[in-house]
């Protein structure tokens, strides 16, 4: 069940704000669009080969992104829809049993059982599936799942964050592609990475460094395949 525990995750990070789920994206826009260009470029010094393989990499990686959060999110939607009516069923065919229900879950969170049963009265008098949603399913109006708004913002985010290489790519001499296209990315990467940091209250040193390293990896393995790929021809 990866897709749901990354979705839990997901939603914490829609939680702390939107500015940190784009900073996300654009992060995987950069490093796997320069990983790729770097890649090529080490390969073969080719100013069209290098900006069809960016472009190739933007356009698959919107959409994978996109796919992927499509049906991920679809999925939890499903999940929270299905728990939903299950519920709606059980508070009109034994009210009484989801009365205890409630008060039980009211008790063990500390109040009195006297009190707890009547909280559990009034709250569910008013909005009897809203009440069990949220304290016995955990699904509150915040985390409900909108899966296309989701596929949208991934692919979004994504994009802008695989520009950044591209147009480094695009404007670079031919001659010195592989180290602009790093350098420009690795500065997008830190950049990002502090507004991040900033945006989630973390430390934003440590946050600039951990993002900036493993990009930085990621680039020096491709490079390094595509330098062996290029001797290989030649
Ligand atoms: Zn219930």
């Amino acid at each position: 069940m990866r897709a749901l525990s990354e979705h839990r995750e997901r939603h914490l990070v829609a939680r702390v704000g939107w500015l940190r789920a784009a900073v996300l994206g654009a992060n995987d826009g950069i490093v796997s669009t320069s990983s790729l260009i770097v890649g090529v470029a080490a390969a073969s010094p080719d100013r069209q080969a290098i900006l069809v393989a960016g472009v190739a990499g933007l356009l698959a990686g919107a959409l994978s992104m996109a796919a992927g959060e499509y049906v991920s999110v679809s999925s939890q939607s499903d999940t929270e829809q299905a728990d939903l009516a299950r519920e709606r069923a059980e508070l009109r065919d034994d009210t009484d049993h989801e009365i205890d229900e409630l008060s039980a879950i009211y008790e063990a969170r500390g109040v009195e059982p006297a009190l707890a049963r009547q909280v559990a009265l009034q709250m569910m008098a008013k909005d009897a599936l809203g009440a069990h949603a949220r304290d016995e399913l955990g699904i509150s109006e915040l985390s409900t799942a909108r899966p296309i708004q989701a596929a949208w913002t991934s692919a979004a985010t994504f994009s802008v964050g695989a520009a950044a290489p591209l147009i480094a790519a695009l404007v670079a001499p031919l001659a010195i592609v592989v180290p602009a296209v790093s350098i420009a990315s690795l500065l997008f990467l830190g950049t990002l990475g502090a507004i991040g940091a900033r945006a989630g209250g973390a430390n934003i040193g440590r946050a600039v460094l951990r993002v900036t390293f493993w990009g930085a990896v990621a680039m020096a393995v491709t490079a390094g395949v595509g330098a062996l790929f290029g001797t290989v021809a030649a």
